[in-house]
């Protein structure tokens, strides 16, 4: 018998089971349909023992000290701030945009205040800012909007920024002075030993058992549990009863390099060039020696597995149907960047999994969801009584 079925091991399955577990007492059944825990964050060590992302480059930075302090209980952190170069007209200048950017682009030595004068000057009047366009032309004009955003954009996405909420393009500020982090919040780190590392930490408790390779459909009508939380999609969840939300998927092209260093900054994007988005080189976002370097490109594309929600008005329309469904769901709790549809980074992930817990430990409703089938009590123990670290 299982107080809570955990639908996904990734940051929103993950933290519930280790709050539920440790906190509340609570017998908890994680499953995944992969053959890991982790979710996107998921890493390892590639054959020539280089940590690599599989699913592309987490860089965790948060301005929550709750989350990064609920973390900190299950990593040691490797200091890290990131820095990203853009490949704009035969250079690699600064991403997001700085004075730095500005001067090496066009070949001016401008102070802050002489960029600041420069961004007025082709900046666009736009009255009320929508759109992911609105948000770029309105601050730097149409020149540079042209030059960094509105192709990568519309790589990424497969439409252009004017067809995209104005949240997406505001996650890259622009700056006067001169530096060229990509984020600014208080913390900024890295797990020291990894996330997968982490996330082992966060699942071992004895309250707590994880199954991989499972589908939860797979298994719902053998196990006894009280209550589900939901983290996959929740358009899936819902069997698509109001149509599929849009995702934004991604193919990941993983290399590793006979050559100790490979790229000039953690990070390139490629605006312009080029069918992939960005290039990354994990040794500079992990710390770790190699006399090899391994690298990942990103192609995105429109099918296969659902790594970004897709923020625009008609998708938050679709997305409300499903969230009142989910809403008049009981006894289930969706959470997580797939099932909330919300294009959140991983602290904001933790975050909406620890309000939730803080939800669930005010309310209690013991009513046992019984098996589908009976006589199905041994199958479940067999089943997660499986090592979850043999896929
Ligand atoms: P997920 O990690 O997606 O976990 C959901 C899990 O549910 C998955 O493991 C899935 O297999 C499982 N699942 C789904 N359906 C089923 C089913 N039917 N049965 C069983 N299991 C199921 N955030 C940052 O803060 N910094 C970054 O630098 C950053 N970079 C990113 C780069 C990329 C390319 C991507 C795609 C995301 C990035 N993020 C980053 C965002 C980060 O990955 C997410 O915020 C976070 O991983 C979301 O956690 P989650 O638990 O909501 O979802
Ligand atoms: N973006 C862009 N050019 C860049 C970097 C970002 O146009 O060089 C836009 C693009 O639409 C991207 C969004 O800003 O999807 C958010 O960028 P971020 O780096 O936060 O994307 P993520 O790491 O989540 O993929």
């Amino acid at each position: 018998m299982f107080d809570y079925l955990i639908v996904g091991a990734g940051f929103a399955g993950s933290v519930l089971a280790e709050r539920l577990a440790t906190r509340s007492n609570k017998k908890v059944l994680v499953v995944d349909k992969r053959n890991h825990i982790a979710g996107n964050a998921y890493d390892h060590y590639n054959e020539d023992g280089i940590l690599v992302h599989k699913y592309g480059p987490h860089i965790f930075h948060t301005n929550s000290k709750d989350v990064f302090e609920y973390l900190s209980d299950f990593t040691d952190w490797r200091p890290y701030e990131h820095r990203v170069l853009a490949s704009v007209d035969g250079q690699l200048v600064p991403m997001p945009i700085n004075l730095d950017t500005i001067n090496k682009l066009y070949g001016l030595k401008l102070n802050s205040f002489e960029v600041e004068e420069f961004f007025a000057s082709v900046a666009e009047q736009v009255p009320v800012v929508k759109t992911s366009e609105d948000v770029v032309v309105s601050k730097v004009g149409r020149e540079l909007y042209e030059k960094f955003f509105r192709n990568y954009t519309r790589k990424q996405w497969g439409m252009d920024p004017s067809e995209l909420d104005k949240s997406v393009t505001s996650r890259v500020p622009t700056r006067t002075n001169r530096d060229d982090r990509y984020f600014t919040d208080t913390y900024q780190a890295m797990p020291l030993h990894g996330y997968t590392r982490m996330f082992e930490r966060l699942l071992d408790h004895p309250n707590i058992k994880v199954m991989l390779n499972t589908d939860y459909h797979d298994i719902i009508d053998f196990i006894p549990f009280k209550e589900m939380i939901f983290t996959g999609p929740v358009d899936e969840f819902f069997d698509f009863k109001y149509g599929k939300l849009p995702y934004r998927s991604l193919e990941f092209k993983h290399e590793t390099l006979n050559t100790e260093n490979y790229l000039a900054a953690p990070v390139v994007n490629y605006p312009n060039d080029n069918l992939y988005t960005r290039i990354t080189e994990f040794k500079a976002l992990t710390g770790q020696q190699h006399p090899k370097t391994a690298i990942v490109y990103e192609y995105p594309k429109a099918e296969g597995d659902p790594y970004y929600p897709v923020p625009r008005l008609e998708n938050a329309e679709l997305y409300n149907k499903y969230k009142k469904l989910a809403d008049n769901t009981p006894n289930v709790h969706f959470v997580g960047r797939l099932a909330t549809y919300k294009y959140y980074n991983m602290d904001q992930v933790v975050a909406q999994a620890l309000t939730l817990y803080k939800k669930l430990t005010e309310k209690s409703d013991d009513t046992v969801r019984k098996p589908a089938i009976a006589g199905s009590t041994e199958l479940v123990e067999k089943l997660v009584s499986r090592d979850p670290a043999k896929p």
